[in-house]
């Protein structure tokens, strides 16, 4: 039984790499006994970080997967690096295209592509590149749209950083929403396999996509993963893609319910009243910076001072505990808040005339 999702979300599944006949025909025929794709993905030529890396079969594999679509009737996407990848793509038939991060990243390679795909209507898709530098993804777009391609997907695959952390690339959810903020009309979905770079947090990530709107997913699947020339921490069986896809809970992007639009405006007046809130208070807290500033630029003393930067975040953290405020996001907050009131006192300290502002703030304390 093939498993139909409800809500027609983009799905493309399929290997790294396209290491062999047996390997696309296998993972292939796995798939669609229990999923419905809309592509089967699997990589040709493979830009590398390193050069002892498997670097991909080329034409031999664009003859596999020829066949396979023929046989399978499975429509298939691989990666384009240069012109002629495009051009060998159309010659056997590939049913889209997708440009990688490394590709992303370069906006000369886009161009070529942009060029080759001038006279040509194939769906492209195009990686975010690989640091969060958001408008080269946004001028990769146009220059596709530029070139005249009428289906354009964007795919969210998070961002290189520096160190180990959880996950493989920095999910940022913030840069996918900014993007669709940008072309709201392009869909944008998600490859969590290159997110997470482990399969046990593929669902995860999958699930978040799905719960703040992107268009669907795109998961790397082979049929034996242990023996994957590429990424085989992240790959998955077919069987766990099966699992994976019945265990998302795919979401609707609107309601028709009158009920539940007229509700949810009223929570967003509440969340906009409360937001006013917060920033008059924010701005009212920097008045009192700045007289701190004056303050201590009378008496000679430093704007940052350890001891109350230390008592600050202790104090504020028990605070957030007991509000039930997540622990890393008051950091952060608190953080930016103490660098913006540096840079705040900052600026006074290096400013002329410090006594008459200090007057005026006794003076308004005074009157007030
Ligand atoms: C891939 O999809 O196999 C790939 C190389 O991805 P990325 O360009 O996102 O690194
Ligand atoms: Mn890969």
């Amino acid at each position: 039984m093939t498993l139909k999702l409800k809500h027609n979300p983009i799905i493309i599944a399929g290997p790294c790499s396209a290491e062999s006949r047996e390997q696309l025909f296998q993972t292939a025929k796995q798939i669609i006994q229990s999923v419905s794709i809309d592509y089967f993905r699997a990589g040709v030529w493979k830009p590398r970080t390193r050069p002892s890396s498997f670097e991909g079969k080329g034409i031999e594999a664009l003859q596999w997967l020829y066949e396979l679509k023929n046989e399978l009737k499975l429509p298939i996407c691989i990666e384009v690096i240069q012109p002629q990848h495009v051009e060998l793509a159309l010659k056997y038939n590939i049913d889209a295209i997708w440009i990688g991060a490394r590709t992303t990243t370069n906006p000369y390679s886009v161009n070529e592509l942009a060029q080759t795909l001038q006279s040509v209507q194939i769906p492209v898709m195009i990686k975010n590149p690989m640091h969060p530098e958001i408008k080269l993804w946004i001028g990769a777009i146009e220059r596709i749209i530029n070139s005249g391609i009428q289906e354009v997907i964007a795919i969210h695959r998070g961002f290189y950083y520096y160190g180990n952390e959880k996950y493989r690339n920095k999910p940022l959810w913030q840069v996918p929403l900014e993007l669709k903020t940008i072309f709201p009309d392009i869909p944008v979905i998600c490859d969590p396999s290159h997110i997470a770079g482990k399969k046990e947090y593929i669902f995860e990530i999958a699930q978040k996509a799905m719960n703040i709107g992107l268009n669907g997913l795109m998961i790397e699947t082979h049929f034996n993963p242990s023996i994957a020339l590429s990424d085989k921490d992240q790959q998955i069986t077919p069987d766990e893609l099966k699992e994976l896809l019945n265990k998302i809970k795919f979401l609707n992007n609107n309601s028709s319910d009158p009920i539940f639009e007229n509700t949810l405006q009223n929570l967003r007046q509440i969340i906009d009243e409360i937001d006013e809130d917060v920033l008059t208070l924010l701005s009212k807290r920097f008045d009192i910076v700045k007289q701190i500033a004056y303050y201590k630029k009378n008496h000679n003393v430093t704007a940052f001072q350890l001891s109350r930067w230390k008592d600050i975040l202790k104090s504020r953290k028990n605070l957030a505990k007991e509000l039930q405020i997540n622990d890393t996001f008051v950091h952060h907050f608190l953080s930016l808040l103490h660098e913006e009131s540096i840079n705040i006192q900052n600026k006074i300290l290096n400013q002329p005339e410090p006594e008459e502002k200090q007057q005026d703030y006794d003076n308004k304390r005074r009157n007030s």
